[in-house]
């Protein structure tokens, strides 16, 4: 189990032995059965941690339509400060569940609300993003309660940046908790890219991106980088590399 899975955990009244929540413990679907793509939302449940099969070979179609919907470097939505979530239903599981499509089809390892559009404290993400046992989770309302202070570099990119990466300074380990899609409380203890990852988009809700982290020399380069790669057009980002 990804050792991100592994440390997620409930707080909150004790839960069945049985539930697919306990402990951070999933659902797994009939093997060969769910998708990354085209079965899910259908058969992986956006309000728990979630199990995944490995991904399927990227579907071009889904992705140039997920492209469609996400806001590139430029767009205010990206500079917005995300509203919180008050209100949990099936309103906000559908909203939950595009964002996840979106974020599977293009593919990316995470993806903030206002990514989409939505200026709403909501995050998806998925790890390890080509491992064995991958998992998805929702985060609502995230914030992080705690960052260690070591730093590490993490190699990062971004869905609204596409084809730029660049080394961000981050603290190596933070605790972050949330609600899942249900409003049930729900706290993270993520290192490594786990943690890079969760910095990175939970960032994105307050209009804060990845250049913003950068030192002064490194992030003119990268955005001289990002301005001649969105010069070249949608299909000039690459293809398959993982990114929030
Ligand atoms: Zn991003």
């Amino acid at each position: 189990m990804d050792e991100g899975a592994k440390r997620a955990r409930k707080r909150g009244p004790e839960r069945t032995e049985e539930s697919p929540l306990t402990g951070g413990r999933s659902t797994r679907g009939t093997a060969g059965e769910q998708t990354w793509g085209a079965g899910w939302p259908g058969r992986v449940r956006p309000d728990e941690t979630t199990r995944l099969p490995s991904a399927p070979p990227l579907d071009l179609a889904r992705r140039d339509r997920a492209y469609r919907e996400i806001r590139l470097w430029g767009d205010p939505a990206l500079r917005s400060v995300a509203l919180p979530v008050a209100e949990f239903g099936a309103a906000l599981a559908a909203e939950i569940a595009h964002q996840a499509q979106v974020l599977f089809d293009a593919p990316g390892t995470g993806l903030a609300a206002p990514q989409i559009g939505r200026l709403r404290r909501i995050v998806v993400y998925r790890l390890p993003e080509d491992g064995p046992e991958p998992f998805f989770r929702a985060l609502v309302n995230p914030r992080i309660v705690a960052a260690s202070p070591e730093r590490e570099l993490f190699e990062e990119g971004c869905l609204s940046m596409p084809g730029v990466f660049a080394e961000v300074e981050r603290a190596a380990a933070v605790t972050v908790q949330a609600s899942d899609a249900t409003g049930a409380p729900l706290e993270i203890d993520a290192e490594g890219h786990h943690a890079s990852v969760l910095q990175h988009e939970l960032d994105h809700l307050d209009g804060v991106l990845l250049p913003d982290r950068l030192p002064r020399p490194a992030r003119r380069r990268f955005l001289a980088e990002l301005r001649s790669t969105l010069a070249g057009g949608r299909q000039s980002r690459g293809l398959n590399h993982p990114a929030g």
